[in-house]
């Protein structure tokens, strides 16, 4: 990692407020929402994605609910491609796949429209954390079902004692700031 990039990383990494026991005893919850309040940081957050996507023919970002819609619209709008939501269940309108998964706290299910992009296009999956990887997961198993070619699952942090990155393999992994 090269200088620059790590003392960017360390000013994001600034605004990152930790939450002890939220939203349950035990979990200290990374809160986004003081980088969010920050447009500078905002920007260089979505900056340090988009250079890493440049040029690389990405087709669509695949933006897994809620939070990370913040971050993949921006990046979307910036690299000038599609954004296709992986919601929760109950939140898509026409016909859609869907995928259960486990949380660091809890159960859910993942939605996506069944024609959200043609087979074999290239997809970057996106979300604001990687935690235990159940959530990250269930977004490949649905994109993979609709034939995309996952080109990163990427993550503005890792939580990296959790290992979620061993759920997302072989898919290659972009963490801009790990914990
Ligand atoms: P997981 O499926 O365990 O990787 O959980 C990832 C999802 O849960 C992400 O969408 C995060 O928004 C959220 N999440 C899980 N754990 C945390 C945490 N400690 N701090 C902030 N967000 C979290």
């Amino acid at each position: 990692m090269n200088l620059q990039f790590k003392s960017a990383m360390d000013r994001l990494k600034s605004e990152i407020r930790d939450i002890p026991d939220f939203p349950k005893p035990g979990i200290v919850f990374r809160d986004i929402t003081p980088l969010l309040g920050n447009g500078q940081l905002f920007r260089l957050a979505i900056n340090v994605c988009a250079e890493r996507y440049q040029r690389k023919h990405i087709d669509k970002i695949a933006a897994i609910d809620a939070r990370g819609f913040l971050f993949a619209g921006a990046l979307a709008h910036v690299l000038g491609v599609g954004l296709v939501p992986i919601r929760k269940k109950g939140k898509l309108p026409a016909k859609t796949i869907e995928a259960s998964y486990n949380l660091e706290y809890g159960e859910n299910t993942l939605e996506i429209h069944e024609d959200a992009f043609k087979p074999g296009e290239r997809i970057v999956i996106f979300d604001d954390v990687l935690a235990t990887g159940g959530t990250a997961a269930a977004a490949v198993e649905l994109v993979k079902k609709l034939q995309g070619d996952i080109f990163e699952v990427a993550f503005l942090l890792e939580l990296s004692a959790l290992k979620g990155r061993n759920k997302l393999a072989p898919h290659p992994i972009f963490s801009a700031i790990s914990y």
